[in-house]
């Protein structure tokens, strides 16, 4: 998804096929009107050209394809507390996955839509269908923020939390994973230090040296031009 460099056999066969399971998950689901939206390549011909909806006025109702500038809006995304473990709270694996939901705005739909202004004005309202996955979700920031570190770091440096959380093995998605740690005023000073500020999808790593290791941690902004939520990943330890 990222613009990075390819580990050639970075994961064995069984890794590869639990993390490209929550990843289609993902990418079929919350991200598919985002990437219909920012027409992101796909390696797959069969990608749909449009959204499923319904439209209706109350009278008749049509099963329809939206296309991008007809979708109502850009995303449904997760709003999460900032990661549990930032806040030194002990993990939850009782619970389930807290979260809220925030839409996010379609910057670029039309006023030609089918149900709003169009020139018969036959429909007024549509229904979309979407399948709201949060542990997946978290689980593939998490794969990012990994991937990213050690990239970076290379897998020895780094004593990271989240291999397990990956994998499956740590259901506490919230843990590890949330909103931005930082307030934003700190965030925009942070992005703006970084570099990729005007591409599609833009990370971040954060050292934090506050407890006297150096923790680190991922800012991660995908789709920024759309306006999708910023999500912060406690990556680990760089050691030494
Ligand atoms: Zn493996």
């Amino acid at each position: 998804m990222l613009n990075l460099d390819v580990l050639n056999n970075a994961s064995c066969r069984e890794c590869a096929d639990v993390t490209k399971a929550f990843e289609q998950t993902v990418q079929r689901g919350l991200l598919l009107p985002l990437r219909l939206i920012a027409n992101t390549r796909t390696r797959k011909k069969t990608r749909p050209k449009g959204f499923p909806a319904i439209i209706t006025n109350g009278k008749n109702t049509d099963d329809v394809v939206l296309s991008a500038e007809e979708m109502p809006f850009a995303a449904l995304a997760y709003k999460f507390i900032v990661p549990r473990h930032y806040l030194g709270l002990p993990p939850d694996f009782i619970s389930r996955p807290f979260f809220d939901v925030v839409v996010v705005r379609n910057p670029y739909e039309s006023r030609n839509s089918k149900w709003d202004g169009n020139p018969e004005g036959m429909y007024q309202k549509a229904r979309v269908r979407v399948m709201f996955h949060p542990a997946e979700f978290c689980r593939m920031l998490a794969k990012i923020a990994y991937c990213l570190t050690i990239s970076k770091h290379g897998l020895c440096s780094v004593k990271s939390y989240l291999p397990d959380v990956i994998l499956g093995r740590f259901p506490d998605y919230n843990y590890y994973v949330g909103h931005p740690c930082e307030a934003q005023s700190t965030m925009d000073a942070l992005w703006s230090s970084g570099n990729g500020k005007n591409t599609l999808h833009r990370t971040l790593l954060i050292y934090d040296k506050t407890t006297g290791k150096t923790c680190i941690r991922c800012l991660i902004s995908l789709f920024s031009p759309v306006g999708f939520p910023v999500y912060e990943v406690m990556v680990g330890e760089l050691q030494n």
